[in-house]
Order: C-alpha cells, then structure tokens, then sequence
C-alpha cells in the first residue's frame, strides 16, 4: 500500500519534516504503510489554507454546501467496496461490519448533514410589541477535528460533515492507528470538487498533531472523540484559551435483563452489543447485569456464544471477531482480564491471546471473546473501560439494585434495558446516567437525536441540530419596535 499522505490545500502531501510512523496493518503484525508523522508545522500549514478559503465557503449559501458534500457521498458511495476492504485492513475489524455498517454510515452522515446544510437556522422571537430578536447561527471559522481509531471513517465524518455543512473550513486529524480511510476521503474531497482548503487532514501522533491543533490560537473550536483520559487532557489545554469544545469520550455501559423480557433477541443482542467490533464500540454493553433468576441461563447463553464467534482473517466474509487494534491495545485488554482474575473473576471463556489463525494472520492481534462472571461493581472490570472483547456478567434481585449497579461507575454514555414493562423500562430509564437509554433495543441511532455523554463519558452533545449548533455561534440581533425607552 503507498504511503498516507496529508491532505491540504487540496493536495497531497508529505509531511514536512519527513517523518514518518509505520502503520501495522493488525491482523497480520506487518507493515501496511507509512503515515505523516506531522507537527505543529504542517498543522499551521492546514490553518492557513483553511483560513484562505474560509470566505469562499461560508460564502457560499447552505445549499450549495449540501451539493457538494452530496458530490462527496457520492464518490465514496462509489468505492465503498475497496473503502470497506481498506478499513477493515487499517482497524482488523471484520470486512462484513465495514460493509454493512462503516462506510454506509459514513455516506449517511455526509447525506444528513448535506441536507442539514440547506436549512435555514434563524430564529425569531417576538418581545411582545417591543422588539424582534432574530437568531443567526454563523459559522465559527477554522475548526479542529480529532477522531479515534475504532470506527475510522464512520467517526471522522461524523465530525467532518456538520462542521462543513455549517460553512467552517477544518482541520481535522484521524487516528494515527487507522489513517487510510480519512486520507482517501481527503482525495475524495479534491477529486468530487470540494474548494482546495475547505477540509485539511494532517495525519500523526497525538502528542504532535493532535496537541499542535488543540493549542493553535486561531482554532476556536475542537470536536474530540476518544479516550476519557485524553478528553481531560485536551479540556485542560483548550479550557483556558476559551475555545468552544465537544467531547465524546469512554463509556462503561449496563446492559440491563429483567426476567419478564424476550430472551431470545435479548440474548441475540446482547452477544453484538458485548463483541461487535472486538468489543471496541464506546457504546458496548460491557456490563451485563441480569435477574437473579435467569442468571444461570443468561450466562450459558453468552458464554456458548462468545466460544461459537468465528474469530478469523478480517478479509474473510466468514469472519466474526477479527482482531484488536494494535499489539499494545490487545496487551492492555489482557492485563485488564488479568486483574479481573487477581480480584476474584471468573474467566468463563476467552481470557487469552487467539490461536489456530490462518497463517496470513499468525502475527495478528487476535484475543477470544471473554466472559467473566462473580466480580463486584467495586472491581475494576466493572468500573474501568476495558475496550475489547470482554464482557462481565453479575446479578442482582431488585430494581433499586439493577439502578444502582448501572450508576456506580464514572462513565454515563449509555445502557441498554430489556424487559417486557413499559412502566418498568420508563422508570428505569429515567434513573440511569446515561446520554442514551435502550430499551430492548441497542445501537438503533437516529441521525437526528442528540448523542453524546453525562459524567466522565463527555461534554457536549453531536448529531443532528446540536452538531449544526456546536459548529455555529449564536448571534442575537434585537430590533426595537414602536416606541423605544
Ligand atoms: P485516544 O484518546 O487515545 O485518541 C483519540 C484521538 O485523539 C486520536 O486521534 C489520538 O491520536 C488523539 N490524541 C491522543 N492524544 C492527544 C492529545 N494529547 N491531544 C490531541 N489529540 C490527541 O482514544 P482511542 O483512539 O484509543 O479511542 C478509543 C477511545 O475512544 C475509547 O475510550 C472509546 O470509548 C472512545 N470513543 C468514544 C466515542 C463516543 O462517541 N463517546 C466513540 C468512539 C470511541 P493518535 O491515535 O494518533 O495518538
């Protein structure tokens, strides 16, 4: 594969200390590619052509915005075949999940937000007789856009197309873990006809580029998905310079079964909900808590499923559980199951390095699906984001417990109830932390509901009209009417 390049200007381009990091394709362990190991130089470099062609497009009226991230849709929408196949070999993620759920995504997030684009946002509000306020929402500016390595594209553009639909220009930076995808879209950008400095994308480290745009003074505004530690690192940084920021960040999310609900597809789901992608969706089902009286069962079930996914070659349309990201994540969800077994965990299945691969990917990052049962919600396993394919199992035997086991950890991004009681689901889930309730249901998104998290789960909210407000600033205008005072 060639080497990722930066996308500014409109061009391709090395970065400009000719640095480089090499990016492991993970189910094999080898080289893939190079990517820019970009600094605070080519950061000022994607700034300055995003401010030069910052008039032209929030120029532009928010139809003629929409047109073109439609063109965009529209050209990766064309490659989805080989974006899906890229993906899956940048992340380890199953080529069957970026077929049917990542690149898709990505088309449907540059769609809504194309059609977000041509509305027109002004509010009016009438004092009485005395004044007519209208509410603009202007674009900020240069905005910076910071992406995780999970969901590569889908997450990216996420961020990319309301930040452009509103009229700024960006500079954003994906994963330096998983860079293809974000840099393809950035020919993309230039091959369907997006003005040259409208998106900018420099790759590299977090510490580098990352830290390089957080900082920058003229970059008002950062949207920031990923880690909880990395969320309060950036806020320390961007806090004190007044920038406008979003923050999505970990989640530690319940997955609640009553006895009254439909086990067949509450079990169905929760097997995805634990082990889709590896368990490396911020919005897993990590904890399970379930019934007392249907403990047993519910833990037989999960247990045979985890042992029955295929873990195999990311390529292969038969594969379930592909493989973790990189060697340093898969050694980190390991030393988690190791002390989730030091604190007493039953390690039901899983719980180590997997084997038996095809010899393409003997040197992948491959781990089994891991169930643990018998641990408190005080144990790390239950409190800490682990961020594979390990999921805990404990029971409780009120309602008032389910809450309060749902509730004791710091993260509030979402939780998932299965039950048959409307009352009791409702009651529930007007109890629980979380950004976002399921019930009997998960991962079922509406582009235009708000999304994000409570406690340390994040700040702020995305999608639909929260997205267009983030990446606008309110401006009131007040006329006074008849006779003033
Ligand atoms: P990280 O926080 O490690 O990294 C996220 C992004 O931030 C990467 O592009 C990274 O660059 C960059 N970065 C790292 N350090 C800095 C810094 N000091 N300044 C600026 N940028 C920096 O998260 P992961 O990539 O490991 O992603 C996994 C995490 O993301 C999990 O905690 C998960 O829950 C969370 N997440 C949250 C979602 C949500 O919507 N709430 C959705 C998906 C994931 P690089 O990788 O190049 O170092």
């Amino acid at each position: 594969m060639q080497d990722v390049l930066n996308t500014i200007n409109g061009r391709q381009v090395p970065p400009a200390a000719d640095r480089w990091i090499e990016n492991i394709e993970p189910a094999t362990g080898l080289k893939l590619c190079r990517v820019p190991d970009s600094d605070a130089v080519d950061v000022q470099r994607a700034y300055e052509s995003a401010v030069d062609a910052f008039p032209g497009w929030s120029g532009l009226d928010g139809a003629a915005r929409g047109r073109h991230l439609h063109r965009l849709a529209d050209a990766v929408e064309a490659e989805l075949e080989q974006l899906a196949r890229l993906e899956s070999m940048d992340n380890g993620k199953p080529i069957g999940l970026s077929r049917s759920v990542d690149i898709p995504r990505a088309v449907e997030n540059l769609r809504f937000f194309a059609d977000a684009a041509a509305t027109d946002r002004t509010e009016v509000f009438q004092t009485g007789d005395r004044a007519r306020n209208l509410v603009h929402r202007d674009p900020i500016g240069v905005v910076g856009l910071i992406s995780p390595w999970n969901l590569p594209l889908y997450l990216f553009t996420w961020k990319v197309a309301p930040a452009l639909a509103a009229g700024n220009t960006v500079v954003a930076k994906p994963s330096e873990l998983t860079p293809v995808t974000a840099a393809r879209l950035g020919e993309l950008a230039t091959k369907s006809g997006l003005p040259p400095g409208v998106l900018n994308i420099v790759h590299g480290g977090g510490a580098n580029a990352g830290e390089a745009i957080v900082r920058h003074e003229g970059i008002p505004a950062i949207s920031f998905t990923g880690g909880t530690a990395t969320g309060a690192r950036i806020s320390s940084q961007a806090g004190p310079l007044f920038k406008k920021l979003s923050l999505e960040l970990g989640g530690k999310n319940p997955n609640i079964l009553f006895d009254d609900a439909d086990l067949e597809s509450a079990l169905a789901t929760s097997l995805r909900s634990s082990f889709a992608n590896q368990g490396q969706i911020c919005l897993c089902g990590s904890r399970i808590l379930v019934h007392d009286s249907i403990h047993d069962r519910v833990v037989q079930a999960i247990a045979d499923g985890a042992r029955g996914l295929r873990i195999g070659d990311p390529l292969d349309e038969h594969t379930q559980q592909g493989s973790l990201v990189s060697a340093d994540h898969r050694d980190k969800v390991h030393a988690c199951v190791e002390r989730a077994r030091a604190d007493g965990g039953q390690v039901l299945c899983g719980g180590r390095f997997a084997t038996g691969l095809p010899a393409r990917c003997e040197g992948g990052f491959f781990y089994e699906p891991t169930v643990i049962t018998g641990l408190g919600m005080e144990a790390e396993a239950n409190r800490e984001e682990i961020f594979g394919p390990v999921v805990t199992i404990t029971s409780f035997e009120t309602e008032e417990q389910a809450v309060a086991m749902a509730n004791a950890t710091n993260y509030g991004l979402s939780a998932t109830i299965w039950t048959s009681s409307d009352d009791r689901a409702n009651r529930i889930a007007d109890q629980i932390d979380a950004g976002t309730v399921w019930i009997n249901c998960w991962l079922l998104r509406d582009l235009r509901v708000p999304f994000g998290g409570v406690k340390h789960s994040g700040v702020g909210r995305e999608g639909g009209e929260e997205a267009m407000h983030f990446f606008t600033e309110a401006k009131t205008v007040c006329t006074a009417q008849g006779t003033t005072t």
